[in-house]
């Protein structure tokens, strides 16, 4: 865990974080930037820098965080309208915290393309 990865310091603690969801794999906790009325992010607890270092053996820590996402759309009341899931990747993405991330947006209509 490079020690100034800040989604790492959430994922121990040593940030502290009102966790919407958590289990061993991973946690869920609301952006402290908010784009849109429910905006939470969900980290992996394993230090995986963007989707492209992903390994063969991530493979279903992916599978469980993204199938947790869609169990947790309900509870953050965004199931019945929809939502938006995004994992910015690297310069080009506007990744700014290099620790694998999904945003979970949602609460209003969003346009379509990004700027
Ligand atoms: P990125 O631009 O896709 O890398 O998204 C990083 C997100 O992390 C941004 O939306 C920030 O607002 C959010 N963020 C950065 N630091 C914290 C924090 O300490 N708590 C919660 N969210 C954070």
């Amino acid at each position: 865990m490079p020690q100034e990865c800040i989604f790492c310091k959430i994922a121990t603690k040593e940030i502290p974080v009102t966790a919407l969801y958590e289990d061993e794999h991973m946690i869920v906790f609301p952006d402290i930037n908010p784009v849109t009325p429910v905006h939470v992010l969900v980290i992996p607890k394993k230090h995986i820098a963007n989707l492209l270092e992903l390994a063969p053996e991530d493979a279903s820590l992916v599978g469980h965080i993204v199938f947790t996402i869609s169990r947790l759309a309900s509870q953050l009341g965004i199931a019945e309208d929809g939502f938006r899931l995004v994992v910015n990747t690297k310069d080009n993405g506007g990744q700014t915290v290099h620790h694998l991330h999904w945003h979970v947006l949602g609460g209003r209509f969003m346009t379509w393309p990004p700027g």
